[in-house]
């Protein structure tokens, strides 16, 4: 389809493909949202990079080392594998707020580092998120942003919506519907 085109896929972790627990530090307590496996599945088969942009600040809060969330990231590929799913690469932010990185959501620094790791054209790719700050981080470079509220909504993304100055380009209820929007529209570019 596209292929060497360098269009990826970018995915939140907490909330979108794995609920999220707070400051999760047991791999034994991944558990994934339902059809990422199989949508992830898809974005593989359509040779579509998959690449995990998460914030942990909990590294930097000292919740959690860094060899413990290789541990729970280790996990998250078996998982995946399990299904027939992988994901290509995974970028964090392990700082806290107040550290004024420029890595940690909604700015867009893991994007950047994804581009110049893998030569990425981020203003044709797209990023899947619960929360608005994903939708502002692939607006900040040019992506597309669509919002999946993870099941059970946690933390009101009505209100989130309401009050961001940006709106998801699309608005889906499975993390599989996001992924038909995606190739959909990347059908009828080509
Ligand atoms: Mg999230
Ligand atoms: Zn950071």
């Amino acid at each position: 389809m596209q292929k060497g085109a360098r269009i990826a896929v970018f995915v939140d972790r907490d909330g979108t493909i794995c609920f999220d627990k707070h400051y999760l530090s047991d791999p034994d307590g991944l558990e994934l949202i339902p059809t990422v496996a199989e949508g992830i599945k898809r974005l593989n088969d359509a040779k579509l990079p998959v690449i995990v942009v998460t914030n942990q600040s909990g590294v930097r809060r000292g919740y959690f080392t860094e060899e413990t969330l290789k541990a729970v990231h280790d996990r998250l590929r078996q998982i995946l594998a399990s299904h027939g799913a992988k994901i290509d690469d995974i970028f964090y932010c392990p700082h806290r707020p107040d550290e004024g990185c420029k890595c940690r959501k909604p700015a867009p620094g893991m994007l950047m580092q994804a581009r110049d790791k893998h030569g990425f054209d981020l203003t044709r790719s797209f990023v899947i998120g619960d929360r608005m700050m994903d939708v502002g981080m692939a607006h900040a470079v040019g992506a597309k942003g669509i919002l999946v509220p993870e099941p059970g909504d946690q933390y009101n993304i009505e209100k989130e919506i309401r009050e961001s100055t940006t709106k998801p380009d699309f608005r889906a209820d499975t993390f599989m519907q996001a992924v038909d929007w995606i190739l959909k529209r990347l059908d009828k570019r080509d």
